[in-house]
């Protein structure tokens, strides 16, 4: 069977009710339903349009096109990570363990100076964009990563490890427009253990 070569919108690994009182279920469920799948549509639709322009030769102004699809297949990456990032509160929140507390404490000097920095950079995203905890592999440490959109300011290469969105689509069911409150409230909800096997995976 020839395989469709299309993004799929990945399920999410609990409920949508599942990360309340933090995240509510109208709020997750338009999230992941609506605004996650739209990425998803949008990066098909140019990948089924690159399809036919090639087969039957057309032009395309690939400037328009390959902006656009960036924009999608990286809302589609980052959502997809951004999901395994939460957990519910009865096993997420708190703080790291494993590796990865050693780790942010090598590199931030504790767990207490990395959040304060993370939160900062998610408050201060430009428009809409996202806060990021990568790994660098050249030099071995933990850097802060701030996207604009969903592509603007990535180091190439890099290994994402946790990500949180500040789009308002996020979080303005719940929150309304006070994205401080929002991330505040997001830490209950970090899946540290799924955070800690990517960081596990990336030193390998
Ligand atoms: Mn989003």
């Amino acid at each position: 069977m020839e395989q469709a070569r299309l993004y799929v919108l990945p399920p999410l690994p609990y409920g949508y009710g599942d990360l309340q009182p933090y995240m509510s279920e109208e709020q997750l469920r338009i999230h992941h339903t609506k605004h996650h799948q739209a990425y998803v549509n949008g990066a098909n639709a140019i990948l089924q349009r690159l399809d036919k322009a090639r087969k039957e030769n057309l032009d395309i102004d690939v400037k328009a096109t390959l902006k656009e699809l960036s924009w999608n297949v990286a809302g589609h990456l980052l959502h997809s990570l951004f999901w395994g990032n939460l957990a519910p509160p009865s096993r997420g929140g708190g703080k790291p363990g494993g590796k990865l507390a050693d780790k942010i404490v090598e590199d931030f000097g504790s767990f207490e100076r990395f959040q304060k920095e993370f939160s900062q950079a998610a408050i201060s995203v430009e428009g809409s964009g996202w806060a990021a905890l990568t790994l660098c592999r050249q030099t071995g440490r933990l850097m802060l990563m701030q996207v604009e959109k969903h592509n603007v300011n990535v180091y190439p290469m890099f290994r994402i490890l946790m990500v949180l969105d500040v789009f308002e689509h996020a979080y303005y069911i719940d929150y309304k427009n006070d994205r401080a409150k929002f991330i505040e409230a997001s830490w209950k909800i970090v899946n540290w253990d799924e955070v800690d096997k990517r960081l596990e995976e990336a030193l390998k």
